[in-house]
């Protein structure tokens, strides 16, 4: 896992590994932070689905829910 620290680019944005939730929809892309899940089991904001744990390579200040 590496953080990195520093001015950068400015189309440059540092990625970090970070703990999420994954649809298990195959039909659906949803998907949120760890950090903003409150529930030990959640479910997809966007279906309604069961999640899976995974992990993605995301910007800092990411917030939740992509597609
Ligand atoms: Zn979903």
């Amino acid at each position: 896992m590496a953080f990195m620290r520093g001015k950068q680019q400015a189309e440059e944005v540092p990625l970090f590994e970070m703990s999420v939730w994954n649809c298990t929809n195959d039909a659906c892309n949803g998907w949120m932070r760890k950090d903003y899940s409150f529930s030990v089991q959640p479910v997809c904001p966007l279906c309604q689905s069961g999640m899976s744990e995974g992990v993605r390579m995301l910007p800092q200040l990411s917030h939740y829910i992509g597609s």
